[in-house]
């Protein structure tokens, strides 16, 4: 018999998963709201993921992140999917219901553009050219949500351009997403009215993205997916240039909303004070 009052658990699964911030966030939240539970790391090999994830529901826990590299094994043992996981092709968060079935959810696109309209609340994906780089599990997710916000034209750009190909071909919208040679990223540059990086070049121990930016208009919007460090050298050369940029603490922290709200029945709100929480991390 479910009871409202009862203690309830959530986690991230990932390996390697100490580095997750996902802890500080959801038990900031739960202190703030008074909820009895706690949200603690998960780590799980490969091999276990069945085994973990179907013990979810005989533990009683109430649900959990899914992250790399095991986005899309997961997903496979969903009992349902929602639409917006199923276009994604991967979950990011588990819901167990109360008959104990596991509904999985790809909250990663919302969260991707909740931080977009939260540092320009006029922000519009139809504004002209939207110039993606890479075609990974993330970039899955953000040029669905792009889609779906309306964006018109998108130049999707992959070190390995199968893998764009098979992007576009998954995003069913060849009229708006078009792929291009990894050699052709500086000239794609050209009237773009954004820039995405969603690979993991610029990320802490990682080289910096290898982009020429001088075609790129300085009204452009420069967005990087990567939050450690907050800002990545093509960050910092973009906001030296004059470009408005984004990093991807947003991301991050708003993808968190709909999984706290599906697990603890609030809805958590993403301030500053949460923010610098995460941050005091770094
Ligand atoms: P992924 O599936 O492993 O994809 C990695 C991408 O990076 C691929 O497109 C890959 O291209 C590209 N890449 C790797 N090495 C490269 C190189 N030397 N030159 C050019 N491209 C290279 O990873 P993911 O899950 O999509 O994550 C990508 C990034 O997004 C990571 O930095 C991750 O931290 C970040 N992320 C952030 C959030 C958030 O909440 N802010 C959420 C998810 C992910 P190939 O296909 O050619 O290998």
């Amino acid at each position: 018999m479910s009871d409202s009052n009862q203690f309830k658990l959530a986690g991230v699964m990932g390996m390697p998963i100490v580095q997750s911030r996902s802890p500080i966030l959801h038990n900031y939240w739960i202190q703030k709201y008074n909820i009895r539970g706690a949200y603690g790391h998960f780590p799980v090999q490969v091999d276990n993921v069945e085994a973990a994830v179907r013990g979810l529901s005989a533990l009683g826990i109430a649900g959990c992140n899914i992250t790399q590299p095991h986005k899309v094994m997961a997903m496979k043992l969903m009992d349902q999917l929602s639409p917006l996981a199923q276009r994604v092709g991967a979950i990011n968060c588990i819901v167990v219901q109360p008959d104990g079935s596991l509904h999985g959810f790809n909250n990663d696109g919302f969260g991707y553009i909740q931080s977009l309209k939260d540092a320009n609340p006029n922000w519009r994906a139809d504004t002209g050219p939207i110039v993606i780089l890479g075609a990974g599990g993330a970039a899955r997710a953000v040029v669905i949500s792009l889609l779906d916000e309306g964006a018109r034209d998108i130049r999707l750009i992959n070190r390995t351009r199968a893998k764009a190909d098979e992007l576009a071909l998954a995003a069913a919208a060849p009229a708006v997403v078009k792929t291009y040679a990894w050699d052709e990223r500086d000239a794609a540059l050209e009237g773009a009215a954004m820039l995405i990086n969603t690979t993991n070049q610029g990320m802490y121990g990682q080289p910096p993205l290898d982009i020429k930016l001088d075609a790129l208009p300085t009204s452009a919007m420069v967005s990087d997916l990567i939050y450690i460090p907050l800002e990545t050298p093509l960050l910092a050369a973009a906001r030296a240039r004059g470009n408005v940029t984004v990093n991807g603490l947003g991301m991050l922290l708003n993808q968190a909303i709909p999984a706290f709200e599906a697990w603890f029945g609030v809805k958590p709100e993403v301030t500053e004070e949460l923010r610098q929480a995460v941050l005091a991390t770094f």
